[in-house]
Order: C-alpha cells, then sequence, then structure tokens
C-alpha cells in the first residue's frame, strides 16, 4: 500500500505546529510541516526532532499561487495524491490595530478567505479517497454571521448557495468596506469574522460538491475552532495550549475509515455546532 500524507499549513508555529505534534504521534503516515519561510519551517521541524518526533517539510505560502501549485504538484508526484489536509494558516489584525479598517477587510480576506480557497481548488482533486478535510475556521466566524443582515444570513446558511456567489459575497464586503459602506450594506465590523464566515461556508459548499461529484470517496470536509488558544495571533489570557487546540482539527483529520459524519459542519470542541 502507498505511503500516506498529511499536509498542514501555517504550521511553523502555534496551533499548526501543535497540530503537526499531534499528528506526528498519532497518523499511519508522513506528516508534513509547511510554513510560508523555509527558515522559520526548518526551526519548527527542527523542534520537533528535538521531542523524538520526525515531520518531513515542504514550503507552502498560501498567498503565492506558485507555491502553492509547487507543493501540489510535489505532493501528486511523491505521494499521488493528498489524504489529510488540513488548512491552518490565517492571519488577525489585533484589537486596537490602526491600520484603516478597509486595508484590514483586503489583507485579511486576502489570506484567510481568498489563498485558502486557492488551496482548497489546488488540492482537493488531489484527496484521495477517504481524505479528510479540515478548515480552520473560527467561532468568530458564527458570530459575524449572526450580525450580518437577515438577507446575507439567509444566503451564508442556504444549501443552495455556490462557490461564485460566496467569492462575489466576500467580494463585495471588500468592496463596500473600501467605501466606509460596509455596515449599510449589511456587514458587520470584523474583517476576521467575516473571512471565516467564508472560510466556513466554503467547506459546507466543498462537502456538498463532493458529495455529489465523488460520492463513493468517502472524503468528509469539515471546518472548526480550535477554542481560544495562546498563540502569537491572541494573548497569554486564553485558557488552552497549542496541544488543546489541536484537539478538535486532529480529531477531524482523523476520523476513522469508513465514517460518513461530520460531513459539511462546523465543529468546535469536537460536537458540531449550530449554523
Ligand atoms: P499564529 O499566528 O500563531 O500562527 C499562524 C500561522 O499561519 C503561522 O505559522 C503563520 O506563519 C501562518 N501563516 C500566515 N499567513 C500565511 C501564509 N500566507 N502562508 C502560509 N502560512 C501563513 O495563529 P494560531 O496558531 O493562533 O492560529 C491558527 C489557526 O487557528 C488560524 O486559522 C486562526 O484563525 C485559528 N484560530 C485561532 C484561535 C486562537 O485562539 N488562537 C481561535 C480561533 C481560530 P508565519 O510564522 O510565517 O507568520
Amino acid at each position: 500500500m502507498s505511503v500516506k500524507v498529511a499536509v498542514v499549513t501555517g504550521s511553523n508555529k502555534g496551533i499548526g505546529l501543535a497540530i503537526v505534534r499531534a499528528l506526528c504521534k498519532q497518523y499511519q503516515g508522513d506528516v508534513y510541516l509547511t510554513s510560508r519561510d523555509v527558515g522559520r519551517g526548518e526551526e519548527a521541524v527542527k523542534s520537533l526532532s528535538s521531542e523524538g518526533l520526525n515531520p518531513k517539510f515542504h514550503q507552502l505560502d498560501i498567498n503565492d499561487v506558485s507555491s502553492i501549485t509547487a507543493a501540489a504538484a510535489f505532493f501528486k508526484e511523491k505521494y499521488g495524491g493528498v489524504d489529510v489536509l488540513i488548512n491552518n494558516a490565517a492571519i488577525l489584525f489585533k484589537e486596537g490595530d490602526t491600520t484603516p479598517f478597509a486595508v484590514q477587510a483586503d489583507v485579511t480576506l486576502k489570506t484567510n478567505f481568498f489563498a485558502t480557497r486557492d488551496m482548497l481548488t489546488h488540492f482537493l482533486p488531489l484527496i484521495k479517497a477517504g481524505g479528510r478535510v479540515v478548515n480552520v475556521s473560527s467561532l468568530g466566524g458564527s458570530w459575524a454571521l449572526k450580525d450580518c443582515s437577515p438577507a446575507l444570513q439567509q444566503r451564508f446558511r442556504s444549501e443552495d448557495i455556490t462557490e461564485d456567489e460566496l467569492v462575489g459575497l466576500m467580494q463585495r464586503f471588500v468592496a463596500e468596506s473600501q467605501k466606509g459602506k460596509h455596515k449599510e450594506d449589511g456587514w458587520p465590523e470584523t474583517a476576521y469574522g467575516v473571512s471565516k464566515t467564508g472560510l466556513t461556508t466554503l467547506s459546507m459548499i466543498h462537502a456538498r460538491r463532493l458529495s455529489k461529484e465523488r460520492p463513493n470517496d468517502g472524503i468528509l470536509v469539515n471546518a472548526c475552532c480550535p477554542g481560544w488558544v495562546r498563540t502569537d495571533m491572541t494573548s497569554e489570557k486564553a485558557p488552552k495550549s497549542p496541544d488543546e487546540g489541536a484537539i478538535t482539527p486532529v480529531y477531524l483529520a482523523l476520523l476513522p475509515p469508513g465514517a460518513t459524519e461530520p460531513h459539511g459542519k462546523f465543529v468546535s470542541d469536537k460536537e458540531v455546532q449550530p449554523w
């Protein structure tokens, strides 16, 4: 049997690094720590080596489509595809950051939604039968959804929203933010939240599509929240360690062979959450 492979984006630190650590202990296959910066990635591999773990490394900047396509070609050539993909990489402008909202909206959506979508565009076709795709989203996306206008909420929750429509909505949020009119247009005052509303919705769209187009392949796609975790993104006050934050993403990545659910859900603390 061919060697199985798991890939984790943005895993040189924080929750991504903890996901790689857990997969190295629990996954029967090769585990790839990826990082946009080779130096930071190799340091992270070294730190896990000192714990007796043996992740492999590949450079991967999700904001750079040529980096995504190079990585996709590598996994296709070496493994014939990918068994587990965890889209973990993301950014957050911290509270109190004085960067104008229009810029925050553009930059945040670029990485957290559009670049993660680019990853999925190039990697979903590579996901093997029985594969697992985990998009690390956030409860912040669920809260942002509740603060959207009823019309927007209806679209994000609808079963018939297409990927093109979703992309159009995310572009509209950025454009309206640039005009300073996002509130009038029904959007909440959180770029990070909207980016994660988009990512959770995208996960649901992809799950429905895979069920339709590859019904016999048993691939499960889910979004999740790791909880409030102490990382560079947050603060020391957060209750969970990175290893604790990794628990739900790793649970979804390791759903046993033959499992049929959760699929197309948003999961927190290993429980499916209302959307
Ligand atoms: P960190 O800021 O600690 O880590 C983010 C990781 O993403 C880093 O490795 C960073 O790389 C990487 N990254 C950012 N942009 C890119 C890119 N363009 N290409 C590749 N990698 C990139 O954050 P966390 O570990 O806290 O967050 C991990 C995930 O969990 C995120 O999706 C976040 O939104 C989500 N989350 C976190 C919560 C928390 O409480 N911490 C709560 C809810 C959700 P680099 O070091 O090069 O910057």
